[in-house]
């Protein structure tokens, strides 16, 4: 079985032969031309604290819904003393005023969150994802956002358009998990490349290679698709594509 010698990543588990080399030198190649097609000015989104909040916010939830919630939550509670205080009631009350979905356990993970902050870690966000992970309300996904858009660091957050993106492009097997997929990535693409993949992909998924119907025709990637080119389908990424994480 060909395996990657740094890692447990298999190349036999993509739909087509390549090596290696050949998919790094296919990543680099996509990830600039992303770059080319959404350049940003600016990369980082926030401070940690406001990054990490954010992110237990819009899960499951539209970005309009959680810009909104989140300008009034810090309009309301401008620090993090402020909402570690605040009774988890009146958080909750505030997300499911502002239409934001499962505002129960989003308001108890940003109190708890906020407390633990203030307990542990003297009211600072830590810059690991070990330690990122381990508060309430932050999985993968969300850590590697606040490690991308709060602290600037190089990291890959996999989220839905991630995921399916990096599957059809052929950057990823078809039928892995999503924090698997950010281990491919994390193998193919230069490390000071990582944190324009996620909001160059988030933009590409919504204008482009969008879930259903992608406008491969349209799009400046397609000699380098592996689904534009009939070695990726639909149904091999199914499954997986939809599995919402944080
Ligand atoms: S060619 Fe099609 S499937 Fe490939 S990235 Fe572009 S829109 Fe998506």
């Amino acid at each position: 079985m060909a395996k990657n010698s740094r890692s447990s990543l298999s190349l036999e588990r993509f739909t087509f032969n390549e090596s290696w080399d050949g998919k790094r030198d296919r990543a680099f190649k996509i990830v600039k031309k992303l770059m080319e097609m959404y350049p940003r000015r600016k990369i980082l989104q926030g401070e940690p604290y406001f990054t990490l909040i954010r992110c237990i916010i819009s899960q499951r939830t539209k970005d309009e819904t959680t810009d909104h919630a989140s300008k009034v939550l810090f309009e309301r509670y401008p620090t993090i003393e402020d909402i570690s205080s605040a009774k988890i009631e009146e958080i909750q009350r505030l997300l499911k005023e502002n239409g934001v979905g499962l505002w129960k356990t989003k308001g108890r993970w940003i109190v708890e969150t906020s407390r633990i902050l203030l307990k542990k870690y003297e009211g600072r966000v830590p810059d690991n994802i070990e330690e990122l992970m381990k508060l309430p309300g932050i999985g993968r996904k969300c850590a590697n956002i606040v490690l991308a858009y709060g602290f600037g660091y190089q990291a890959i957050p996999v989220d839905t358009h991630v995921n399916r993106i990096s599957k059809r492009l052929g950057l990823a097997p078809p039928r892995i998990a999503p924090e698997k997929v950010e281990e491919y990535l994390r193998e193919l693409i230069p490390k000071n490349l990582w944190i324009y993949v996620n909001h160059a992909m988030v933009d590409h998924g919504k204008r482009i290679c969008r879930p259903i119907n992608p406008r491969c025709e349209e799009c400046p990637l397609k000699e380098l698709c592996s689904y534009a080119r009939g070695l990726v389908k639909e149904e091999d990424i199914k499954g997986s594509t939809n599995r919402r994480r944080h």
